[in-house]
C-alpha cells in the first residue's frame, strides 16, 4: 500500500516530486498544466529528465495525472468532443514519456446527446482513438458522484465502457471514495463496502482497480454533489475510511489524497497521517527533517 496525494506542478513539473517528499506522500497526482483550461503542455527533455529522476530517486510513485476538467468525450457538439479526444492524447503522450502510470479522467456528460447508451459508445470510441495513440500508460476511468448527465457515476456505466473496448487492459478504475458515497453507494458499514466493492466487481473487476482517491465528503449520501473534505472531518467519517483502508481489495492500490488541506492548500502531512492511521500504518516518513 502506499499513500499519496495530489500536489502542484507550479514552478516546474519536477516541483511536484519535491511538494510530495516534503508531506510525506509515498506517489503523486499532479496536472499537466490548467485543469479548467485547454493548454499545450510543453516541457524541455531536461524537465521530463528531471521529474523521472526525482521521482526515481525519492522512491515517489507509481504517479498519476488528472486529466483536465473540461474534456467530455460524450459531448454532442462534435468540435468539443474532437477537441477533448486531442487534449487527451496530447496529456498521454507526456505520461508516457514522463512514466506515469495513469491518466485519470471524468470521461464526460451524456446531456444532449440521443440516448445514454449513444453517449456511452462515443466515449468508447474516444478511449479507443486515444489508446491508439498512446503506448504505455493506462487510462483510469475515475467515478463521479453522479452530477447532472455525467457519465460514471454507476460501476454498470464503467463496466459497459470496458465491455466495448473488449476489456482492453489499458483502462482500469480509479475510484474516489467520497464520489462513491455521494452516488449512493453506501460505504459507511463493513457489511455496506464488502456489497459496493462486490457490485465493482462484477461490473468492472477489481483486479482493474489502478487506484484510489481518497476523500472524505462534504456533502451527504447520494447527494450527487462532488465536494471533498479533510480526512475524518467529513460524511464518510474515520470509522467508515478505516473499513476501507483496511479492506483486502485495496491492499496493493496507491491511494492519492485530493481534499483541502487543514489550511485550505490543499493535501498536507495531517491528512496523510490521518490516512496511514486509519490503515494502520506509522505516520510518513518525512525526508530532510529530523522526524522518523
Ligand atoms: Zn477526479
Ligand atoms: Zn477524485
Amino acid at each position: 500500500m502506499r499513500i499519496g496525494a495530489h500536489v502542484s506542478a507550479a514552478g516546474g513539473i519536477h516541483r511536484a516530486v519535491t511538494r510530495a517528499t516534503a508531506i510525506g506522500a509515498e506517489c503523486a497526482q499532479l496536472f499537466l498544466g490548467a485543469p479548467q483550461r485547454w493548454s499545450k503542455v510543453e516541457y524541455s527533455d531536461d524537465e521530463v529528465a528531471a521529474f523521472r529522476r526525482l521521482a526515481e530517486d525519492g522512491h515517489v510513485g507509481p504517479n498519476v495525472v488528472h486529466a483536465p476538467y473540461i474534456v467530455n468525450l460524450a459531448a454532442s457538439d462534435e468540435r468539443l468532443r474532437r477537441r477533448s479526444i486531442s487534449s487527451l492524447i496530447d496529456q498521454m503522450q507526456w505520461c508516457d514519456r514522463l512514466d506515469i502510470m495513469g491518466l485519470v479522467v471524468h470521461v464526460g456528460s451524456a446531456k444532449g446527446a440521443p440516448s445514454h447508451e449513444e453517449a456511452l459508445n462515443s466515449v468508447a470510441d474516444a478511449i479507443e482513438e486515444i489508446l491508439a495513440n498512446s503506448t504505455t500508460t493506462a487510462f483510469l476511468v475515475e467515478n463521479t458522484a453522479g452530477m447532472g448527465a455525467s457519465i460514471g457515476s454507476s460501476f454498470a456505466d464503467i463496466g459497459s465502457i470496458l465491455d466495448r473496448l473488449g476489456h482492453d487492459e489499458r483502462v482500469r478504475l480509479c475510484l474516489d471514495t467520497a464520489h462513491t458515497f455521494e452516488a449512493g453507494y453506501d460505504i459507511t458499514t463493513s457489511d455496506g463496502l464488502d456489497e459496493v466493492l462486490q457490485k465493482c466487481d462484477r461490473h468492472v473487476g477489481l483486479d482493474r482497480l489502478a487506484a484510489v482517491h481518497a476523500n472524505d465528503s462534504k456533502t451527504r449520501f447520494g447527494s450527487n454533489v462532488d465536494r471533498h473534505e479533510n480526512i475524518g472531518q467529513g460524511h464518510l467519517g474515520e470509522q467508515a475510511l478505516g473499513y476501507f483502508m483496511r479492506h483486502p481489495a485495496v491492499a496493493q492500490t496507491p491511494f492519492y489524497l485530493e481534499v483541502p488541506g487543514l489550511a485550505g492548500h490543499g493535501p498536507d502531512r495531517p491528512n496523510i497521517d490521518a490516512l496511514r492511521r486509519l490503515a494502520g500504518l506509522a505516520p510518513a516518513r518525512v525526508r530532510g527533517s529530523n522526524e522518523t
